[in-house]
């Protein structure tokens, strides 16, 4: 069995991992490179292998920078099956297709400015034609648990990662071993979502690393935290901006949201779900509350819910979304992107950040290169649409709300894997190193940080 780490190596983006086994080649998702242009560039660069000779993907959940690269994998050629869940296969739809709008009026953006240097515009990576023709792939999804034989000799099943509705770990067996792949693993003790299964035993394990060096607060400080935000910013009559990501985050801000009204503890105020991304995907947990915990099926069955209740308003179009700002009273207002590098939270924070009264609270991980990465890392002035804007707005960061493990969660289940080898994957430099310091001191495997690109022979 041979690998190659052709993303998330050495970085947190791009989650793409070539397994060739049997005389199959199968890829580990395949996700969008994000963040730093550098980083973004990989996107451009070609795949490092030649996609029509990939027979699966094994999709672990549909987060962009897993999933993000597959229209271009089928624009070049590939013609296999994508194995995923059934939610992440209706999650991927909306999350491509966004996806395709945002690089479709990026590439006009840039078109524009190469014009006015005489330079030659490139065009978009993928358009929504190109995600259309790649949704074909996603014809049989897969419930967790059920094992689907790939090649005689090689099987893998999925395995819930608690990580976002229908995420999976994915364990693949052949050559008499078995490889597991971590995907996202989620924290525990969360809402709505199921916490991550414990892991099978495995030879090999492919780990992310996102926060291998940190514990995280717990959920009940965060929720604190948030609370105090909405009480102070409401409270003096500003907008509290919520910078979410459409998936997860977002509908976990709702519960707690919804909770505090319940209990008569949200200031009167009116909460703006500024997605239509957001907004999407949260119809489509309503569709499965078969992958929701014990509390959350319980929930959902009544309304009103955290995703129908009275002061929640969910604008679809511009036009309701540009109104929002001449509400006079303080809202709540959620919007994407999760780490304001494009979408209706730009606006916003060109309304609010420069104001005294407003407030921004961060519930999500913030990429280096990033607006929100700025915020968070203290600047006194972020560049908005080309223009100066000054951060006076009160910042809180709180990351209780993470859908990733922290250290501690990350080498229980390591331990649990009982595996010979592993990689770390999926996280930051520092990440990457205090995971290994960590495994290197607590736990007997032998541990690697492959470079991108790097082959790992005889598995
Ligand atoms: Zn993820």
């Amino acid at each position: 069995m041979k690998i190659t780490f052709c993303g998330a190596a050495e970085t947190v983006t791009g989650s793409c991992h070539l397994i060739e086994t049997n005389g199959v080649r199968i890829l580990l998702d395949c996700g969008l490179f994000q963040g730093q242009r550098e980083i973004r560039e990989r996107n451009r660069a070609g795949f490092p292998f030649d996609p029509k000779t990939i027979d699966y993907v094994l999709l672990s959940h549909a987060h962009l920078d897993h999933v993000g690269l597959i229209p271009l994998l089928v624009k070049n050629g590939f013609h296999g099956e994508v194995v995923t869940t059934p939610p992440s296969a209706e999650i991927a739809k909306v999350i491509l297709t966004d996806s395709a709008h945002i690089q479709v009026e990026d590439a006009a953006y840039r078109a524009r400015k190469a014009r006015r240097r005489g330079e030659k515009a490139r065009p978009p990576l993928y358009d929504v034609g190109d995600v259309l023709d790649s949704l074909d792939a996603f014809r049989k999804p897969i419930p967790y648990e059920v094992p689907i034989v790939l090649k005689d000799g090689v099987e893998a099943v999925l395995h819930d990662a608690g990580h976002i509705l229908g995420s999976a770990t994915v364990e693949l067996r052949a050559e008499g071993k078995t490889v597991l792949y971590s995907g996202d693993l989620g924290n525990r003790h969360r809402p709505i979502v199921r916490d991550p299964k414990d892991p099978c035993e495995a030879d090999t394990v492919l780990i992310e690393s996102t926060y291998g060096d940190r514990e995280h607060r717990t959920l009940d400080n965060s929720v604190a935290e948030l609370r105090e935000a909405i009480k102070t910013v409401i409270g003096r009559g500003g907008n509290l901006l919520i910078p979410s990501f459409a998936l997860e985050r977002t509908q976990e801000v709702l519960y707690e949201l919804f909770l505090m009204w319940q209990k008569d503890e949200l200031p009167k105020c009116k909460i703006f779900l500024d997605s239509p991304l957001a907004i999407a995907t949260t119809r489509i947990f309503s569709r499965h509350p078969d992958y929701f915990d014990v509390e959350g099926k319980e929930l959902f069955s009544n309304v009103p819910n955290p995703f129908h209740f009275p002061p929640l308003h969910c604008t679809q179009t511009t036009d309701e979304s540009k109104r929002i700002n001449g509400v006079s009273e303080g809202s709540i207002i959620i919007a994407g992107s999760g780490m304001c590098t494009g979408g209706r939270i730009i606006h916003h924070l060109r309304h609010n950040l420069w104001r005294e009264e407003a407030g921004v609270i961060f519930v999500g991980y913030q990429a280096r290169g990033t607006i929100g990465r700025q915020i968070v890392d203290g600047a006194k002035k972020v560049n908005i649409f080309g223009e100066e804007t000054a951060v006076r707005a009160q910042i809180w960061t709180v990351n209780g709300f993470s859908a990733h493990a922290d250290q501690p969660i990350l080498l229980d289940w390591l331990a649990k894997t009982r595996a010979k080898q592993v990689f770390l994957v999926h996280g930051e430099e520092r990440s990457l190193k205090g995971f290994e310091k960590a495994i290197n001191e607590k736990l007997s495997i032998d541990s690697h940080i492959p470079a991108w690109k790097e082959e790992v022979d005889n598995l």
